[in-house]
């Protein structure tokens, strides 16, 4: 069936992530209602002409009236192509490159762009497995990578030399969701990157899997280069892994043949699902596990046996002004997002970890709308201990310089009732009650 090109521009983003383009640019698949989910790992090329210009030209999109040319999944496939423009999107940038895993995304984010030499400067407070490939593997490479506090936007300056290539931010940060001020770093970036050539300008790189790009586009603020862990918020169901870099037109090239020779390719099954599911239902789930954990923070604020809350939507926030700024949906509204940090009361840092520990072991036994388990931004709400879990690669005395209290739980809210989530954590506070 013939169908007339949209110009899908007009539209609301929350519409056209449901719809995608329309027809699809990479497909003709006009009769379908729902994009049909490919199987085939290889392509037909029909002329060694057409294999030829397959292999040169994969990574580039399409020349105006010629179709794309897919050859192997592992060079690109139609279903992620599909996914990619969703979510090139839903960050209002222009390219995004899908990944096998968020970890391969954050890798090729990192990475793509370093010259012999180069150097990254990072965030001190990175996902777990962020600080592990810049610790443990990238200087094997001989990448050096230098750690700063960047809730100070200008304590970077002092490790920046000819040499550095990438400014690798997180924001919220995981699991304390410090805040960093993106604009104002940006600004030191532009002034530097002002005297360098192109191959030397500082890129800057940003995780933004904690807000999923419903309550916050770095883009906007001037971040070159957007990685997402697909299999939390974006994915929202909990079925399949993913990552994704979104980026300007220019780097698209360089980030596909990344993935090619490393091979973190995003399989269709799964590309198919986030797409289908996911990404057309961000503007659903969000606002409702946004609205679930403003009401669950304030319940945990309001109670004797909590020390601290950290919810960016709390005015108690200690940096509620700059949430305010930075974290704004689609309707340009404050969106503090789904994630809470808290820590309960105890005589001593050592004892308020024992009573996190033991909270947690009650909801795993007993809470049915709290379940004890990592990941974050599925339909269900997911309690996790950061101390002995997501950042055990962090000593405990390393927790507390980085502002992680070996005692502090993260919440990631889901889409239940608020009431029966803050009656299970109720009960389980209720229950360390005696033992304080
Ligand atoms: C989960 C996560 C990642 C890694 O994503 P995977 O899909 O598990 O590889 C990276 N950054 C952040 C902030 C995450 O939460």
């Amino acid at each position: 069936m013939k169908m007339n090109k949209i110009d899908e521009s007009k539209y609301s983003i929350p519409t056209r992530l449901i719809y995608g383009q329309s027809p699809a640019a990479q497909w003709d698949y006009s009769h379908h209602v729902i994009p049909p989910l490919t199987a085939s790992s290889t392509f037909r090329l029909g002329s060694a002409d057409r294999g030829a210009r397959g292999f040169t030209d994969f990574s580039l999109p399409p020349s105006p009236g010629q179709d794309t040319i897919y050859i192997y999944d592992r060079f690109g496939e139609p279903t992620s192509d599909m996914l990619q423009h969703a979510l090139a999107t839903a960050e209002e940038k222009e390219s995004a490159v899908t990944f096998a895993t968020g970890m391969a995304a954050v890798h090729a984010a990192a990475c793509f762009a370093l010259n012999p030499n180069s150097e990254i400067i990072s965030h001190t407070t990175v996902y777990g497995c962020t600080y592990s490939l810049f610790t443990n593997w990238l200087p094997k490479f001989g990448t050096k990578v230098h750690f700063c506090d960047m809730t100070d936007p200008k304590s970077f300056l002092a490790l920046v030399n000819e040499n550095t290539r990438v400014l690798y931010l997180e924001s919220p940060v995981n699991p304390n969701l410090e805040l960093i001020d993106t604009e104002a770093i940006i600004a030191e970036v532009k002034e530097i990157n002002a005297k360098r050539i192109e191959e030397n300008k500082i890129i800057t790189v940003f995780d933004n899997t904690f807000s999923t790009p419903f309550c916050q586009r770095p883009g906007k603020h001037g971040v070159d280069v957007i990685v997402h862990s697909l299999t939390k918020g974006l994915c929202g169901f909990g079925t399949d892994m993913g990552g994704v870099v979104i980026t300007d037109q220019k780097y698209q090239d360089a980030l596909i043949r990344f993935r090619k020779d490393f091979g973190g390719t995003l399989s269709p099954t799964a590309a198919w699902h986030i797409l289908v599911y996911g990404v057309s239902t961000l503007s659903l789930r969000i606002p409702k596990q946004q609205a679930n954990a403003q009401k669950v923070a304030e319940f945990l604020a309001s109670h004797p046996l909590v020390e601290k809350v950290r919810y960016p939507g709390l005015p108690s926030f200690p940096q509620y002004d700059l949430a305010k700024r930075l974290l704004r949906d689609y309707n340009d509204e404050f969106a503090p997002g789904f994630m809470i940090y808290f820590t309960l009361k105890g005589q001593n840092p050592e004892h308020s970890k024992a009573l996190g520990e033991q909270m947690m072991n009650y909801i795993a036994e007993r809470a049915y709308t709290i379940t004890l388990a990592v990941s974050l931004g599925q339909l269900r709400t997911l309690i996790e201990h950061p101390g002995s879990m997501t950042h055990i690669s962090y000593s405990a005395s390393q927790q507390i310089a980085l502002g992680i209290d070996p005692g502090g739980i993260r919440l990631a809210v889901g889409i239940e009732q608020a009431q029966d989530i803050i009656a299970d954590l109720n009960t389980a506070l209720e229950q360390l009650a005696g033992t304080i």
